[in-house]
């Protein structure tokens, strides 16, 4: 599948700051996330489960595209939520036919695959499946829906002739009592409206808002940074209201996110981040084997097969507690103790503990994923 330059998924950001692109441009292409996979998997059943035929109670393990994931009951609800949502949009807009993941290309660099393009005999629709569980998306004014409403009408213009225009996003999210389907109906003057302010959207100008989250060139925007600076100097008497306080500390509450997992990124994939580094995460201990510590006890006699036993054995620091109270010698056991830490962290460069260095296949690896 091409990846578009300017695609529907970046379309707000690019009419509100149209210099995004250009920032983004210089950064490193960030790793893709377990939400994004398990995104493209669920779009993935969905257009099997419409176009192919199969069966949600069925479906196990999915691979597309070089990624798998076994999908649990949650995800079977969310299918099942989607496909439900789905028939009730089709009867009640008496929707004719569709096509699924059908890309449309304006120009060489603009684009992108619209999950469902649908019609009925006086409206075309354009049908955008969202399984994120964090924010809900709204139709009315989604600029992703214009976006591949402008691209598809490009391409096919006979499919819109004498027809109104739709979006509807179908976002299932089990937890929450919200609905499923949201639907906008709009009129060629919003759509035109759009067109022009996307087609003029270049440029430098840079404008952070909502828009900036996921945005690639956060952790390194001026704007963000400003934004941050201009936080840490503020009077709070001098600002106007609490409401605006924060709404301020939540847009920098995902900058922060963003620098930060960007900084870890960095150092991960070898770079030098100045007066930064990578540690270890807190090490805890636990058993290297976990039967030859239950031996060492029961030989020992000294303490109860229920002391040192719940359902599994006790980790570490739980049976050194009960040997201190005990008064024994944890000797018997202190040389299956090994500290495995959990991962890297970054720390400033005057923590005491040791920087690690990372090996080389493990470089070698980051830098594949960087090229
Ligand atoms: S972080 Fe916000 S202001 Fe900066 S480039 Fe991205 S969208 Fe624009």
């Amino acid at each position: 599948m091409k990846h578009y330059r300017n695609g529907g998924s970046t379309a707000a950001r690019q009419l509100a700051c149209p210099g995004w692109r250009k920032l983004a441009d210089a950064m490193p292409e960030s790793p893709t996330s377990s939400f994004a996979e398990e995104g493209t998997i669920l779009h993935f059943c969905m257009e099997n489960i419409l176009e192919d035929g199969w069966e949600i109670d069925e479906l196990d393990v999915i691979t597309t595209a070089g990624i798998s994931l076994k999908l649990d009951d949650d995800h079977r609800e969310k299918l099942t939520m989607a496909l439900e949502a789905w028939d009730e949009f089709c009867k009640e807009h008496k929707i004719v036919d569709y096509k699924c993941e059908i890309t449309y290309e304006l120009d060489e660099d603009t684009g992108g695959t619209c999950d469902i393009i649908a019609w009925s005999n006086d409206t075309v629709w354009v049908v955008d499946w969202k399984f994120g569980q964090g924010i809900k998306v709204s139709a009315p004014g989604s600029a992703q829906g214009m976006f591949y409403l402008m691209c598809a009408m490009f391409e096919e213009p006979e499919l819109f002739e004498g027809k109104y225009l739709g979006v509807a996003i179908i976002q299932p999210i089990p937890s929450r009592d919200v609905e499923t389907l949201d639907i906008w109906e709009l009129d060629d003057n919003e759509l035109d409206n759009f067109k022009r302010k996307y087609l003029q959207a270049n440029g430098d100008n840079l404008a952070a808002g909502k828009h900036c989250q996921f945005c690639p060139a956060a952790p390194t925007c001026p704007q963000k940074t400003g934004q941050a600076q201009a936080a840490l100097i503020a009077d709070p008497e001098a600002l106007a209201t609490l409401a605006g306080n924060l709404t301020a500390a939540l847009e920098l509450k995902d900058w922060i996110k963003q620098v930060e997992t960007f900084c870890h990124e960095q150092l991960e994939a070898g770079a030098q981040v100045q007066g930064y580094k990578l540690v270890q995460k807190r090490a805890t201990r636990k058993w290297s084997d976990a039967e030859a510590v239950e031996l060492a006890l029961r030989k020992s006699r000294k303490i109860k097969l229920a002391e040192f036993t719940k359902s599994t054995l006790l980790t570490p620091p739980q049976l050194e507690k009960v040997f201190k109270k005990k008064d024994l010698d944890m000797s018997v056991v202190s040389d299956y103790i090994e500290k495995v830490s959990s991962g890297t962290t970054v720390a400033t460069a005057d923590d005491p503990r040791e920087e690690i260095t990372l090996n080389a296949n493990v470089l070698r690896g980051a830098i594949d994923r960087l090229s």
